[in-house]
């Protein structure tokens, strides 16, 4: 597999986003350089970080220890909670990209929008500033409902490059979805494989019949699906087998009907936590 095989996608910013990457969410900071560099090797060039993981040294590390240009890389972080205001963003995205030892980010996110804190709005009009500054190419947000979308849009005339939310195949938000399709909002689906917390062959046997079907494995199928709907996402993985497995989804195509099937596995079942009482 190499790198220019993998689809890109357009965002609102202009700048393209590789439609799969790997995401860094509870890689170990000792082992993250050693990880990325393995994902590199495999061809991955996105990443997706985010400050609260703690491993944003690591990551850019092996960014820059890869001999790589820097061009050739998509590479995303996000704000936490505590940083959220007009200084804490600016001052968190410079703390950031010194940990990442680099001079801009591809995306940044605002990670949750915390209803009870009230600042995402103040966050958001921060967020344009730091776009404007050329600090961050596109900008987005993580988890926002349609009314925490509809806010920041209001109040600034910025529609977010992304929404990076929980999707798989038990919890599909096709409604959340469709309004962010309607405003050109890219969706980003984290957890896309279940986080390991569900056995997707076990909860859902159709799986199962489709991965024999195309001859490929279950997360493989689930990938494909996702990347058939137009999504972005960025399986995390330590093994360097699975980090290639989890590649080697673009070359077969699932029909209507398997689509279908796995659209109807959907149990609105959160497996991570409910932005509205996220605080
Ligand atoms: P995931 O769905 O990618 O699942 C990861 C787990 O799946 C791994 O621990 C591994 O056990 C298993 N796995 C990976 N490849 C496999 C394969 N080929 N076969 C069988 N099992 C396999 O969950 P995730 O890591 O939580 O989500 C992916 C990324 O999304 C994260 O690393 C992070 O970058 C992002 N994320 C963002 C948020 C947010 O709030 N914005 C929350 C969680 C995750």
């Amino acid at each position: 597999m190499s790198a220019a095989t993998i689809p890109t996608l357009l965002l609102n910013s202009g700048h393209a986003i590789p439609q799969l990457g790997f995401g860094v969410f509870k890689v170990d900071a000792t082992e993250t350089e050693r990880i990325v560099a393995d994902a590199i090797e495999a061809g991955y060039r996105h990443f997706d970080g985010a400050r609260i993981y703690g491993n944003e040294e690591g990551l850019g590390r092996a960014i820059a220890a890869s001999g790589i240009p820097r061009e050739e890389f998509f590479v995303t972080t996000k704000l936490w909670k505590d940083d959220q205001g007009r200084h804490g963003a600016h001052a968190a995205l410079e703390a950031s990209l010194e940990r990442l030892g680099m001079e801009s980010v591809d995306l940044y996110l605002i990670h949750w929008p915390h209803p009870g804190l009230g600042r995402a709005v103040e966050t958001w009009l921060a967020f344009e500033e730091l776009a404007a500054q050329g600090l961050a190419h596109s900008i987005g947000v993580s988890n926002f409902r349609q009314e925490d979308l509809a806010a920041v849009i209001e109040a600034s005339g910025t529609v977010p490059a992304v929404n990076q939310i929980e999707v798989h195949p038990l919890l599909q938000q096709p409604v959340l979805r469709e309004f962010q399709e309607a405003l050109g909002i890219r969706t980003e689906a984290w957890g896309p494989l279940g986080q390991g917390k569900v056995d997707l062959a076990v909860e859902a046997p159709v799986l199962v019949d489709i991965a024999a079907a195309h001859e490929r494995t279950v997360a493989q199928v689930v990938l494909r699906w996702h990347l058939q709907e137009g999504r972005i996402v960025f399986p995390k993985t330590t093994s360097p087998e699975r980090m290639r497995e989890n590649l080697a989804v673009v070359d077969f195509a699932l029909t209507d009907d398997e689509l279908a099937a796995i659209r109807a596995l959907d149990q609105g079942r959160r497996l991570g936590p409910d932005p509205a009482i996220y605080d």
